[in-house]
């Protein structure tokens, strides 16, 4: 299949009921694995890769690997753009060929937030494109993206930010947290008081940390897409620092590249299976 278009992946979840996962990945391994793991599972879902991931994977790099990975897979896969930084970082991924973005200006006060989101979409919407935009911080810390902020989500301000933003995607923050190193502490009810005054479907990042009963109620409560970086990255290490350990002197780069592709891709489909259950 080619690469699916961000509103079409949403448009289709919506009409099936999925909820949608966004496997991170840096490399060419993570990216076969997830595109695996789902087609596997025959689900929708994103590959997605945050700014800092693309230092080793240019945005053209990325996009043909994914062109490459769908080749023999037959469920919609959209390549997303997480936490784009900046707004050369989201016209380089656009060009590219990236189908969804995301633009992430939730450290700044609400009226520049809005200000540079809707820069982005602006660039976005002329190509079609859809982007999640966050409103609210995360705690934790997640490859470059660290955060001792745990500002939670303002339903106040939800509509307002939506409507002036243009906006397709809220990534919320209602407890949810970045990485392993921290608990996180879902507010469901928060969650669904921003759902009833959202216009547009939410995001819930730092999935790896939320157990499933959580994302399965965030589900019937708005949720369209959930985010899974850790879980798959340790997979991804655990293949190589395992093999080390057992032995030393082993260096099958192409053996270890493989078993970790398949463990990477038995991770994204248990997860998109047990979210969708
Ligand atoms: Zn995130």
């Amino acid at each position: 299949m080619k690469i699916v278009n961000g509103y079409d992946l949403m448009n289709y979840a919506k009409e099936y009921h999925y909820l949608l996962p966004a496997f991170n990945t840096t490399n060419m391994e993570m990216t076969y694995a997830i595109a695996k793991g789902l087609n596997e599972a025959r689900l929708p879902g994103y590959i997605q890769i945050s700014s800092n991931n693309l230092r080793l994977s240019s945005p053209e790099a990325i996009v043909a690997l994914t062109r490459d990975a769908l080749k023999d897979v037959d469920t919609p896969i959209a390549l997303h753009l997480d936490h784009g930084k900046t707004y050369e970082d989201v016209k380089a991924c656009v060009d590219a060929g990236f189908t969804s973005i995301m633009i992430d200006m939730s450290h700044l006060p609400f009226e520049e937030n809005v200000k540079e989101v809707r820069k982005a979409v602006d660039y976005c919407h002329f190509y079609g494109i859809p982007v999640e935009a966050e409103l609210g911080a995360l705690m934790g810390k997640e490859d470059d993206h660290v955060s001792e902020a745990d500002c939670h989500t303002d339903p106040a301000m939800v509509k307002d930010f939506v409507e002036r933003t243009g906006c397709d995607l809220l990534a919320v923050s209602v407890g949810n947290v970045h990485g392993l190193d921290i608990q996180p502490k879902v507010d469901l009810d928060l969650l669904k008081e921003i759902a009833d005054v959202s216009p547009v479907p939410l995001v819930m990042h730092g999935g790896s940390g939320i157990p499933f009963d959580t994302i399965r109620k965030g589900r019937d409560a708005g949720l369209l897409k959930v985010n899974y970086g850790s879980d798959l990255r340790k997979e991804f290490v655990k293949t190589f620092g395992q093999a080390y350990e057992k032995n030393p002197a082993c260096c099958s780069v192409i053996e270890l590249s493989l078993d970790a592709v398949d463990n990477v891709a038995a991770k994204a489909k248990e997860l998109v299976e047990i979210i969708n259950s």
